[in-house]
């Protein structure tokens, strides 16, 4: 048996693993798995970790992994959810191959089980409302009440359930049951509801029908007809797994997948819950399902993530049972982690102030060679020009220094990045009493790479020469939520999310950038070209992460639910 991966995953082993190789012993590239998405939402990380998880799984073992859209509920899904997931399923780098299918491909087949069950005495026809179902139900303490439909003979049950098909009752007016055992100490065991009536047009099979398969029903069986080894859910699932193999042993399947659960993920400091995002998006909060801040897949993606981040962003958190809230400074780490040795070291200012340095000559242009990476030779160096007037940051430059501030003040000396000491010599104030101009000398004696060693100076700053310099527009983001005593999730939508820095200059040698392209700007994080406001005039940047954590400790739940 030779596995396709050398996957760590497999290495290290968890509790999925185990189970897997106790199922399959030699065979483990029969393992099937399947991935699948409702499609009423745009994916976020947490779908990311399931799709690892099942994809992951299928290449370790070389066995195979479908995606199945999980539409049997005709009220919430679209066709641009389906292309969404698709498509971020594969920026994610897998491959379903030829195994794409859709749940409600399997409605007949899920009908004619049905009838399967009622012909066997194991499924009912009820009149109860849904109230009333909830009512006789029971509680963890007491047994529920048998439904007064419950014993209906099978040819009540095959006409009835034959003229909820054809549209004869209204929504709610019947539901067909399972008869199992209205006393189980598991409620999901009292008598689930199978079917429901709903008289909404679906995505893909249009007004074909007016009754649905409920979730617990319809998983199992979908399963099943794919021929999955090993169903991977979530917790929540785990009370409803005794429903999953009844289901599937009184429908006689032979080959019998087996539910596994885990804990879902968690992240502190944002929110997953589509519904959140969702109404985001609707009331124009956020710049669409992609907006940068947002934890969604396309979000991550056009913020500059890459698919390698978010792997071994999935592979660090690796699978439990036990539910966590994973540190958003996690997911921060593992983009820095990829990004650092790829990505050239290019020099940006924010927040520009003008600088000009006296006693060089006006229309000198110098081209330094600085190089692109400082730990990567093999990325080599670039020519960047150097002239009498620059822009640094503005927060480079105190009037009345601070303990321990380093770098420009009056009288004080820095090294320019790449160049040559310069010392503060003076700084012109409007009338407003804002700073515009700090003016300097530099020491021709220093330039960078020409041995000089006289002196020392303590700071190091990053500058670009004004008439070069190619303006740009800056997207800074913090954390998408507040807290909020006054709403009652305790949080609510952060309106300084989004820090426009619309002045910020930069070296030309980024001229040419194009959409994706990822840059670390000294000192200022690490940056990538914004594919949807980039225009031919104007480079459009979002940060994708500062070069420190930023992260602050704020107890946020972020299902948002
Ligand atoms: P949400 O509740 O956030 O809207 P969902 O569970 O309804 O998400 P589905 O489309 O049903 O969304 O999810 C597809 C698959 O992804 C399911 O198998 C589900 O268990 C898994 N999944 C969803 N959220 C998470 C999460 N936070 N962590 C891990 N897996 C998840
Ligand atoms: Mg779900």
């Amino acid at each position: 048996m030779e596995n396709k991966n050398e996957n760590s995953l497999l290495k290290t082993g968890n509790f999925i693993h185990s189970y897997i190789n106790e199922d399959l012993k030699a065979d483990l590239n029969k393992l099937h798995t399947r991935f699948p998405p409702e499609p009423n939402g745009y994916l976020h990380i947490g779908h990311a970790k399931s799709i690892c998880l099942n994809f992951g799984l299928a290449e370790t073992y070389n066995g195979k992994c479908n995606l199945r859209f999980d539409d049997t509920n005709p009220a919430k899904e679209d066709t641009e959810f389906v292309e969404s997931i698709k498509n971020d399923i594969k920026w994610l780098g897998f491959d379903w191959e030829d195994r794409l299918y859709f749940a409600s491909s399997y409605f007949d087949k899920m009908y004619e089980y049905a009838l399967m069950l009622i012909k066997k005495g194991k499924a009912y026809v009820c009149d109860l409302s849904a109230e009333e179902i909830r009512q006789s139900r029971g509680t963890l303490n007491t047994a529920g009440t048998e439904s007064p439909y419950r014993n209906r003979s099978i040819e009540e049950n095959l006409d009835l359930f034959e003229r909820m098909k054809n549209g004869e009752f209204a929504d709610g007016e019947k539901t067909l049951r399972a008869k199992i055992d209205m006393a189980s100490p598991n409620i999901n065991m009292r008598d689930p509801v199978l079917y429901r009536i709903s008289h909404q047009s679906h995505h893909a099979t249009f007004d074909k029908w007016c009754i649905y398969p409920m979730y617990d029903y319809a998983h199992p069986v979908e399963d099943a007809i794919e021929g999955i080894t090993h169903s991977i859910c979530t917790m929540e699932f785990e009370d409803h797994r005794p429903l999953y193999n009844w289901v599937i042993d009184e429908i006689g399947f032979d080959l019998k997948p087996r539910q596994i659960e885990f804990a879902k993920l968690n992240l502190s400091n944002t929110i997953m819950g589509k519904r959140f995002l969702r109404s985001l998006v609707e009331e124009n909060k956020v710049d669409g399902w992609d907006d940068p801040r947002l934890i969604t897949l396309s979000g991550i993606r056009r913020r500059g993530y890459t698919p390698e981040s978010i792997r071994a962003f999935c592979e660090m958190v690796g699978v439990s049972k036990a539910n966590s809230i994973v540190d958003l400074a996690q997911l921060e780490y593992c983009i820095r982690e990829d990004l650092k040795p790829k990505v050239p070291v290019v020099m940006a200012v924010l927040d520009p102030i003008k600088l000009v340095i006296t006693n060089y000559p006006e229309d000198k242009v110098e081209m330094l060679e600085i190089e692109n990476h400082p730990e990567n030779e093999e990325m080599g160096k670039r020519l960047v020009p150097f002239t009498r007037e620059l822009y640094i940051e503005r927060s480079d430059f105190m009037e009345e220094p601070v303990k321990k501030f380093f770098r420009l003040a009056p009288g004080k000396e820095v090294r320019l990045k790449g160049a040559y000491f310069v010392q503060c010599t003076d700084f012109i104030k409007n009338e407003k009493g804002e700073i515009t101009e700090i003016h300097c000398t530099y020491d021709p004696e220093t330039k960078c790479g020409s041995g000089f060693s006289k002196r020392k100076v303590k700071g190091t700053i990053h500058w670009v020469s004004k008439a070069h310099a190619v303006n740009v527009k800056a997207m800074l983001y913090n954390n998408l939520t507040m807290e909020d005593k006054n709403s009652e999730k305790g949080y609510s939508f952060n309106p300084n999310s989004l820090e426009i820095m619309d002045k910020c200059m930069v070296e030309p040698s980024i001229k040419d950038a194009e959409p994706f392209d990822r840059f670390q700007f000294i000192r200022n994080g690490y940056f990538c070209v914004d594919y949807k406001h980039t225009t031919k005039e104007r480079l459009v940047f979002n940060r994708i992460v500062s070069l420190k954590s930023s992260f602050k400790e704020n107890p946020i739940n972020s299902t948002g639910k």
